[in-house]
């Protein structure tokens, strides 16, 4: 099988508490997994089968599109995560998320808000906007910033999936945690190498 379920960077307990060891499990173990198998099932002997996920994301369409972009938003949010406070957001990048935004504070509110009022399933993104600014961005279901030109810094993951067994209906709860653990070592490096 072409597509394989990437490695999670780190042991599944260790973003307890704010993250269940066995939403970890459930998350990576079967909802990754599963994007993974429908699109090696979906692709066998298509155009996309030795495709790589980018290439899939910006010219697919319907149930190939939806599990591609899947697999590549879950590796990316699940890389975006660390309970280090060497990862925490500090030195450089403060002056950078301050320039864009006006302030952390700002940033988290804005970013906390938009994870809150996204309607049903989807993803919440800190993205590069080529023309010059870190932009906060909405997408449905398994969107992606990539297909309009953005490069991706940070995504959150606001299915139900994502957050259920640890917070049920508190999607506000889940978002205060998921800002405690963004590796911001991660996003930094993705903003420095968007801007090459
Ligand atoms: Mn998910």
């Amino acid at each position: 099988m072409k597509f394989e379920l990437p490695p999670l960077p780190y042991e599944t307990d260790i973003l307890e508490p704010q993250i269940s060891k066995r939403t970890i499990e459930l998350h990576h173990g079967k909802h990754h997994q599963e994007y993974v198998t429908n699109l090696n099932n979906l692709t066998i002997g298509t155009k996309f089968e030795n495709a790589d996920l980018e290439t899939i994301i910006m010219v697919a369409a319907g149930p190939v599109f939806n599990n591609a972009s899947q697999i590549w938003n879950h590796s990316f949010y699940f890389e975006s995560l660390s309970q280090a406070d060497d990862n925490k957001l500090k030195g450089p990048f403060v002056k950078i998320i301050n320039a864009n935004f006006g302030s952390v504070q700002f940033c988290k509110d804005t970013f906390i808000k938009a994870a809150s009022s996204l309607f049903g399933s989807g993803w919440v993104w800190l993205a590069w906007n080529p023309k010059g600014s870190i932009e906060i961005i909405q997408e449905y279901n398994a969107g992606n910033p990539l297909r309009n030109g953005l490069i991706p810094l940070l995504a959150c993951d606001v299915w139900e999936h994502s957050y259920y067994l640890d917070y049920q209906n508190r999607r506000s709860e889940y978002l205060i945690a998921f800002w405690s653990l963004i590796n911001w070592q991660i996003v930094e490096k993705r903003y420095n190498n968007a801007r090459k």
